[in-house]
């Protein structure tokens, strides 16, 4: 059955906008469903709708209606999980395993926000005799929230739910490439009951004016962006001429750093998964193996010896062990670059695409000079360097040496190595001896071109909330 993804305002479903456009499947070209661009009015409708909700609402003063909407979300995300993952493997191309972690994580990070809505808490401090001040911790109004294609279940739950918690209403604007993974998502959100009319809206769009009517629009208070670097820094623009806050997930450039005391079967199984899962593109991606130069060639070896052994093909394949990419002009992208690497580096291990399908094997290269595009640049796909160095000192000031600061990883033997190095590589996430590891409970976030503010985990909650001050002079006694 081929399906429509509408826009959702002010709790009715609507198809105006522009002429339907096609979703297709990267992994086969086929025609997934349709669905209805939005317009600047659409946006504008939205806006309305949720300052509307936010201002004559009860929802912001609800901590337990906000708890019980969001378990019933989560209930219903839940419940439609294997027609979510279906359409994330169709209109993204990842593998179904990939699909339903995401969906799954959405459900689980749903759920832990939809608990901590009932703690959002302020303080108090006694000022001086007889005065006291209130600090209260109220949602900052209507947030606007806007995504990209690679993880549209879990990257939608993570701005959406805190905001829902901290009792925000919400304008979301799903990326073009996967609408009808969205559209299921919404209809979960628009089935539970108890949800206040204006309280979450969605407007399509496949170019970028909605998202930019929506970071214009004077109705919106915050704006909860992920996505690329380039476009977070016009939407911080855009956002200027409203002054309002915005928080900005980022590209990202993550180094692992291998030293020789490393377990080298543990750093080849997890950097394996953690540079080709989603088939690299995902921010955190490990993109740069930095690998101590008494161990390079060993690792190396281990390496190319993996990503020959992945079997890349089809989501929807329980054989495939990698995905396709979003699309073959990301796939003639990624080439033109493999082209580049070896120009400026020595490829040792050279991919390529499939008969058909915008699929592309894994490159792995050597490159020996930190100006270089390949190294300073996201490349966001299964291509990754192999630098060198030649004690702690040389690791961590490669590892530091792009604008990017998102996550990075350590592979040793040493726990005081392991820590040191771990502090001071300037990135929002390090894992040690692991890559890509994602909790709800966990903050996210960048260092540097990576982005501002923090998503997941109690922190996330900040984005979305104002702290207030009250005095109050009640007096004394007597
Ligand atoms: P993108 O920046 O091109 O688009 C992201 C979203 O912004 C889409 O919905 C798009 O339609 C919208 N958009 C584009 N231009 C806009 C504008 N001028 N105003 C308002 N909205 C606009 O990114 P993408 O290609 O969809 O996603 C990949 C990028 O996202 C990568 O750089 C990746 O690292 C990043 N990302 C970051 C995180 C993180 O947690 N830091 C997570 C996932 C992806």
């Amino acid at each position: 059955m081929v399906q429509t993804a509408r826009h959702y305002i002010a709790g009715a479903w609507r198809d105006d906008g522009g002429a339907l456009a096609d979703s297709t499947n990267p992994a086969d070209g086929s025609v997934v469903g349709q669905y209805v661009p939005g317009s600047v009015a659409l946006a504008d409708e939205a806006a309305a709708a949720a300052r509307k909700a936010f201002d004559t609402g009860l929802w912001a003063a609800s901590p337990r209606l906000r708890a019980q909407v969001m378990f019933d979300i989560a209930d219903r995300l839940e419940a439609a999980k294997d027609e979510i993952a279906a359409l994330v493997v169709a209109e993204n191309g990842k593998l179904r395993a990939e699909a339903m972690g995401e969906t799954m994580a959405g459900v689980s990070e749903m759920r832990y926000y939809a608990g901590l809505a009932r703690s959002v808490r302020g303080t108090m401090q006694e000022i001086g005799p007889g005065a006291m001040s209130l600090f209260a911790r109220e949602a900052a109004g209507v947030a606007g929230i806007i995504v990209p294609w690679n993880a549209p279940v879990t990257l939608l739950v993570r701005s959406l739910a805190p905001a829902l918690a901290a009792g925000c209403t919400c304008v979301i604007k799903p990326a073009a490439q996967t609408p009808l993974v969205h559209a299921r998502i919404m209809r979960c959100i628009a089935e539970c009951e108890a949800l206040p009319e204006g309280v979450v809206n969605s407007v399509n769009e496949n170019g970028t004016e909605v998202g930019q009517a929506m970071v214009a629009s004077p109705l919106i208070d915050v704006i909860s962006f992920t996505g690329s670097s380039a476009t977070g820094k016009k939407i911080m623009e855009g956002a200027s001429k409203t002054l309002k806050r915005v928080g900005l997930e980022l590209g990202g450039k993550a180094p692992a750093v291998i030293f020789a005391d490393a377990d080298l079967d543990k750093a080849v199984t997890e950097l394996t998964h953690g540079s080709l899962n989603m088939a690299g593109q995902i921010c955190v991606a490990a993109a740069r193996f930095l690998v101590h130069e008494s161990v390079a060639q060993d690792f190396e070896d281990r390496m190319i010896a993996a990503y020959r052994a992945v079997r890349v093909g089809p989501g929807a394949d329980p054989a495939s062990q990698m995905g396709s990419l979003i699309d073959t002009a990301n796939q003639a992208r990624l080439m033109g670059l493999i082209e580049q690497a070896g120009d400026e580096g020595q490829i040792v291990l050279k991919g390529g695409p499939l008969e058909s399908g915008a699929f592309l094997t894994p490159t792995l290269f050597r490159i020996d000079n930190l100006q270089s595009r390949l190294v300073q640049e996201e490349l966001f796909g299964p291509i990754v360097s192999i630098e060198t160095f030649a004690d702690e000192a040389e690791a961590v000031a490669k590892a530091n040496a792009t604008v990017f600061g998102l996550a990075a990883s350590v592979f040793t033997g040493d726990v005081s190595r392991a820590m040191r190095v771990s502090r001071a590589i300037r990135a929002g996430t390090v894992w040690i001896n692991s890559h890509l590891r994602l909790f709800a409970e966990a903050e996210t976030g960048g260092f540097g071109q990576s982005g501002m503010g923090r998503l997941h985990g109690v922190e996330g909650l900040a984005d979305f909330l104002e702290t207030k001050h009250v005095y109050f002079e009640p007096g004394t006694v007597g």
